[in-house]
């Protein structure tokens, strides 16, 4: 079995890349500016030269690596390697990236899959999930993410769509989501309307640390500063996570009612919030989940960080 791959992590605002070994070690990163590059072409031309000098500074030749796997923002028909369209980064629509990398690389195996799907897989083998053969992961950022784990296999669905725990229904009659639809978790969820909510109920002159924290200033307000408050025993601050994890857990006890998984792996930005948001998800779990099933999951939080998107575009190509 060959040694390496290499993984990419196709972001919206940077592109990592990284030398991965079979036991997802990541080696000699590598970043590129996404959005610097003016079309995809001149990007992708970025990626293939930047490969080519990880495989030089390590003393590799194209013959050394597996694979190469690409995660992307963005839904992917994962056979064909097809990204149909990605989030925030403009003029990718229908692109053949499989087959136009595989081209440029010198017909090394080129896999291409959701950057989430990827996260999964790389927490799943390296990460929080080692040794659970079934599990799911969820991104709590600016969106809410999913990727499922089934049997030790990432579970893609029929199109290539599965995992998308964000646009599970929270509210029947809920507030018009992104995707179309009304009531998703993201809308209560997603960074700026947890942002939006706590800016209102300041407004409305409930006294907060957060206040100082931004120097009156609210458009400062991030996530990171309401945890900030929250450490610090700020009323408010505490009441937002124990809302967003409440809302959380309701999702996460479908969930765990429909997959009866033995993991739950909390990432993302916002998963810093710490304990007080996840005891407040694992207290609605145990309020709502079904006995057998909640009492077989552990909800943990996400190991690798960063690097779980890249050891996961490496895992593609790893025999487990
Ligand atoms: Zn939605």
């Amino acid at each position: 079995m060959k040694k390496y791959a290499i993984g990419v992590d196709l972001g919206g605002t940077y592109t990592k890349l990284a030398l991965v070994d079979k036991n997802g070690r990541v080696h000699c990163r590598a970043k590129l500016p996404t959005t610097a590059y003016k079309t995809k072409e001149a990007l992708l031309t970025a990626i293939v030269a930047e490969i080519g000098a990880i495989l030089k500074e390590n003393r590799l030749s194209f013959r050394d690596l597996a694979g190469v796997g690409i995660g992307v923002p963005g839904l992917v028909a994962f056979e064909e390697g097809l990204v149909y369209s990605l989030t925030n980064v403009p003029g990718w629509k229908n692109v053949r990236l499989k087959k136009i990398l595989e081209t440029r690389l010198r017909k090394i195996p080129v896999l291409v899959d959701n950057d989430v799907n990827l996260m999964t897989l790389g927490e799943s083998r390296f990460g929080a999930g080692r040794g659970a053969k079934n599990l799911v992961c969820i991104t709590l950022g600016t969106g809410v993410g999913g990727g499922i784990i089934i049997d030790g296999n990432l579970y893609r669905g029929t199109s290539s769509a599965a995992g998308e725990v964000g646009h599970m229904p929270l509210k029947e009659e809920g507030l018009r989501c992104n995707c179309g639809s009304f009531g998703c978790l993201e809308r209560y969820v997603g960074n700026r309307y947890i942002v939006d909510e706590i800016k209102d109920k300041i407004r409305s002159g409930r006294p907060t640390k957060i206040r100082e924290l931004v120097r009156g200033n609210l458009s400062l307000v991030t996530p990171e500063i309401i945890s900030k408050a929250a450490k610090k025993k700020d009323a408010l601050a505490i009441e937002c996570w124990r809302r967003v994890g409440k809302r959380i857990g309701v999702t996460l006890s479908g969930v765990i009612n429909l997959l009866n998984p033995e993991k739950i792996i909390i990432g993302g930005g916002m998963a810093d919030a710490g304990e007080v948001l996840f005891k407040a998800i694992r207290d609605t779990v145990n309020e709502r989940a079904l006995p057998v099933s909640k009492g077989a999951v552990k909800i943990v939080k996400a190991k690798l960080g960063n690097d779980a998107g890249l050891a996961g575009a490496a895992a593609l190509f790893m025999p487990k």
